[in-house]
C-alpha cells in the first residue's frame, strides 16, 4: 500500500523529523496533525509539509464514506481538475457516497462548468442528482441563471 510522507523540521532546534502514513491517516484529523513535541528540545513549532493525496478512486471511496476525512480545508479547490471530473460524476452517482461529500464534489464540478462547457452539459444531464441533494440547484447557482 502506498505511504505518504509527512516532514518537519522544528523551528526551535532545527531537528528533522519524517513520518509515514496510510491514505486513511492522511485524510483523518487526527493523524493529519502531527501534535507530538519535539523529541529533542519539546519544542511545538514546526515548519513541515506532507504529502497530499492525489484524487484517485480510491481516495474518493475512503473520502466519500467518511465525514471525518477530508484531504485539505477545502476540499472542493482540490478537485479543481478537469481530468477527475469524469471519476466525480461516477462518484456523485454513487450511492455509498456521504451527501455532505457530493456537495463538495457538485461545487466543485459547478465552479468548472463556468469555463468548460463539456462539464455544463453533462451536468445539465445529471437531473438525479439535482433531486437528490436539496440544495444542489443552490451550490449550482450560475449553471441555472440566465
Ligand atoms: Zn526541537
Amino acid at each position: 500500500m502506498k505511504k505518504y510522507e509527512q516532514s518537519r523540521r522544528c523551528v526551535s532546534c532545527g531537528s528533522r523529523e519524517s513520518r509515514y502514513l496510510t491514505l486513511v491517516e492522511t485524510l483523518s484529523e487526527i493523524t493529519k496533525n502531527w501534535a507530538e513535541p519535539c523529541p529533542t528540545c519539546k519544542g511545538k513549532n514546526f515548519a513541515g509539509s506532507g504529502d497530499i493525496p492525489s484524487i484517485t478512486r480510491e481516495s474518493l471511496e475512503v473520502w466519500g464514506r467518511d465525514e471525518n476525512l477530508w484531504f485539505i480545508g477545502q476540499d472542493e479547490d482540490l478537485m479543481f481538475d478537469e481530468e477527475n471530473s469524469e471519476l466525480m460524476f461516477e462518484f456523485l452517482n454513487d450511492d455509498s457516497i456521504l451527501k455532505s461529500k457530493k456537495y463538495i464534489l457538485l461545487q466543485a464540478l459547478c465552479s468548472m462548468a463556468s469555463y468548460n462547457q463539456d462539464i455544463k452539459k453533462e451536468l445539465l444531464t445529471r437531473t438525479r442528482i439535482f433531486q437528490e441533494l436539496e440544495h444542489g440547484k443552490e451550490v449550482c447557482s450560475t449553471l441555472f441563471s440566465k
